[in-house]
């Protein structure tokens, strides 16, 4: 695939699912060893998912979103890592009626295997000047089809106009919630994008 710097819309378009999909694969090197090579690309994905997202995310609904997948079909992901045991049902925090799923300890040895490693290598040797421009490409183009299809942006409190922070606190007003320094760099299906001042 070429990387001719005229690339129209429908060449970065191939260009960015490409890529998705060779990040995604265990390749030809042995990349993630032998149990990579048991979970497919959605299980990945949740497992990835549930690392990353807060509290208030780590649900199957909330993972549905962020996959672009239907409830059920997130649901049976979610159940099959469970079955394995990377994945296990919690009680939630504050609300005793519903549940948060958490990555096990075998889940978080399952992702020292994560075949995405070497797409993330790669991508860290760009020049910083270079992966600026890419996050403020993809982010553009995530929201505006995000907002298309009317589906909800995930994104962490730093840039989220919903939280407020105050001599070394942070409080998020759409959760009522404080928030710890290292829920700060995690997803959510609540985020809303600050507004630019233009
Ligand atoms: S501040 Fe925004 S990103 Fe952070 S928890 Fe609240 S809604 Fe989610």
């Amino acid at each position: 695939m070429s990387t001719d710097i005229s690339a129209s819309g429908s060449d970065l378009a191939d260009m960015i699912v490409y890529l998705s999909r060779l990040g995604q694969s265990p390749g030809r090197l042995g990349i993630g060893a032998a149990p990579a090579q048991n979970l497919t690309a959605a299980q990945w994905t949740a497992l990835r998912y549930f690392a990353r997202a807060n509290r208030f995310s780590r649900t199957p609904s909330a993972f549905s979103e962020f996959h672009a997948t239907t409830r059920g079909t997130a649901s049976q992901t979610v159940k099959s890592l469970v079955t394995l045991g990377l994945l296990s049902r919690q009680m939630h925090e504050t609300d005793g009626r519903s549940t948060v799923m958490e990555v096990t300890e075998a889940g978080h040895e399952m992702l020292r295997h994560d075949p995405m490693a070497e797409l993330r290598n790669v991508l860290e040797k760009l020049a910083p000047a270079v992966r600026a421009a890419v996050a403020q490409a993809l982010g553009q183009a995530v929201a505006d089809l995000a907002q298309s299809r009317n589906a909800p942006v995930f994104g962490s409190c730093s840039e989220c106009s919903h939280c407020q922070t105050d001599a070394g606190t942070s409080y998020c007003h759409c959760t009522q919630s404080l928030l710890s320094l290292r829920e700060m760099d995690a997803i959510c299906v609540d985020f809303q994008p600050n507004r630019n001042p233009a």
